[in-house]
C-alpha cells in the first residue's frame, strides 16, 4: 500500500465472535473500513463491528454476492466451531463448518476477484507436541476433529495459493486471552469452556467452583501449561499479516503466542491476586485430550512481521478480562 492508497476495506467473516471482534477494532483503528459476515450461532450483534450481514460461511453465492456488492479489498476469516470436545461428539459438523465453510468461502472470494487472506488456525494442528516450544515446522497430527478440520484448511489453502495467486496468512493462535473492556468487548460462549473466564467466574460467586482437571501432570507443579495470548496482541498481528498481503506478500504461516508457558495453578493465583479473593475450585480428573503442556516459539513472526506481544505478564491478561467478567455487556 502506497501512503495515497485509500484505506482498505475488509470483511470480517465470523466478526461477532471473540477474536474477530477484537481483530475489528484494530483495524478500525488504523483507519481502515470493516464490515461483519456472521450467522450468529455463537457470535453476539453487540460485538459486531461495521455494518453485520447476517450468513452462513458455507453460503457461498451469498458470500461472493456481498463481496461484490461491498468492493472489499480482503477477508480476515474467524468462523468456525471451536470446542474440541464437541468436535469428538459430532465431528463432521466441523469439518462442514470450519473446512467445507472456508472453501465456499474461498471460492466465492476467488470469484470475486479478491486475493488476501487471513485465516484463523489453532496450535492444535500440531496435536500433542514431540518438542517444545512450538514451532512451525513442527509435526501436524491433530488429535481432534476440531484440528483436523483446521489442519486441512490449511493445506487447502496452500494448494489455492499456489493455483489460484491465493495471498494468505495462516496465523496459529495459542490461548486467546483477556478483553477489550474500553470498547465493551470480552469473552462469552455458552456454555463457558476456557479457564480463565471460568476461574473468574468462580470467584466472583457467578458459577461453582472450578474443576482443575488433573494436577498429576509431569509439570512444575502438576497442571497443564499453556500459552495465554492477550486478544489485544492476536489482533495486532492480524493487522500486520494483512497489511503484508495487500502489499502483495504471498503470505506465510505463523504462530501467535507469547512463548510463555503458565500452569493453570498460575492461572489461579494471577486471578487471586486481581480480584483480591481465592477461586474456589476442586481437583477433578484430567480432561481427554489435553496435553500437558503447549507454548509457541513465535520468533518468526517476530522477524517477518515485526510483531511484539504487549501483554505478557498473566496478571495484566487477567485484569481486562476481570474488568470485563465483572460487567459484561453480553
Ligand atoms: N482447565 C481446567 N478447568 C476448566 C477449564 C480448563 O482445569 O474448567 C484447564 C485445561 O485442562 C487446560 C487449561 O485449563 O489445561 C486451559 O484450558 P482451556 O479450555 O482454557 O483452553 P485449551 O488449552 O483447551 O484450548
Amino acid at each position: 500500500m502506497s501512503p495515497q492508497s485509500p484505506a482498505p476495506k475488509v470483511l470480517i467473516v465470523g466478526g461477532a465472535g471473540y477474536i474477530g471482534s477484537a481483530c475489528a477494532v484494530s483495524l478500525l483503528e488504523a483507519g481502515w473500513t470493516v464490515a461483519t459476515y456472521d450467522d450468529l450461532s455463537t457470535g453476539h450483534r453487540q460485538a459486531a463491528q461495521g455494518d453485520l450481514i447476517q450468513g452462513d460461511i458455507r453460503d457461498r453465492g451469498r458470500l461472493e454476492g456481498v463481496l461484490r456488492a461491498g468492493r472489499f479489498d480482503a477477508v480476515m476469516h474467524f468462523a468456525a466451531k471451536s470446542l474440541v470436545g464437541e468436535s469428538t461428539r459430532h465431528p463432521l459438523r466441523y469439518y462442514d463448518v470450519n473446512t467445507g465453510g472456508t472453501a465456499a468461502l474461498v471460492d466465492a472470494m476467488l470469484s470475486a476477484g479478491i486475493k488476501s487472506l487471513v485465516f484463523s488456525s489453532t496450535c492444535a494442528i500440531y496435536g500433542d507436541p514431540v518438542r517444545l516450544p512450538l514451532d512451525e515446522d513442527h509435526p501436524r497430527a491433530p488429535v481432534s476433529p476440531y484440528g483436523d478440520s483446521k489442519e486441512m484448511v490449511e493445506r487447502m489453502l496452500a494448494a489455492t495459493r499456489a493455483r489460484e495467486g491465493l495471498r494468505v496468512t495462516t496465523l496459529r493462535y495459542f490461548n486467546a486471552a483477556g478483553a477489550l473492556p474500553e470498547h465493551g468487548l470480552g469473552e462469552s460462549h455458552h456454555p463457558e469452556t476456557h479457564l480463565i473466564p471460568l476461574a473468574l467466574q468462580a470467584a466472583l460467586g457467578q458459577r461453582p467452583p472450578l474443576a482443575l482437571f488433573g494436577e498429576d501432570y509431569d509439570t512444575r507443579d502438576g497442571t497443564c501449561v499453556r500459552d495465554y495470548i492477550h486478544v489485544r496482541d492476536l489482533a495486532s498481528a492480524h493487522l500486520l499479516a494483512m497489511r503484508r498481503l495487500l502489499e502483495g506478500d504471498p503470505g506465510d504461516a505463523y504462530n501467535v503466542g507469547t512463548g510463555m508457558g503458565t500452569t493453570v495453578r498460575e492461572v489461579l493465583q494471577a486471578v487471586e491476586r486481581v480480584l483480591g479473593v481465592p477461586v474456589p475450585y476442586e481437583v477433578a480428573p484430567r480432561r481427554e485430550g489435553d496435553p500437558p503442556a503447549l507454548y509457541a516459539q513465535a520468533d518468526k513472526i517476530r522477524g517477518a512481521l515485526g510483531w511484539e506481544a504487549h501483554h505478557v505478564d498473566i496478571d495484566d491478561i487477567v485484569r481486562t478480562a476481570a474488568q470485563w467478567a465483572r460487567a459484561p455487556r453480553y
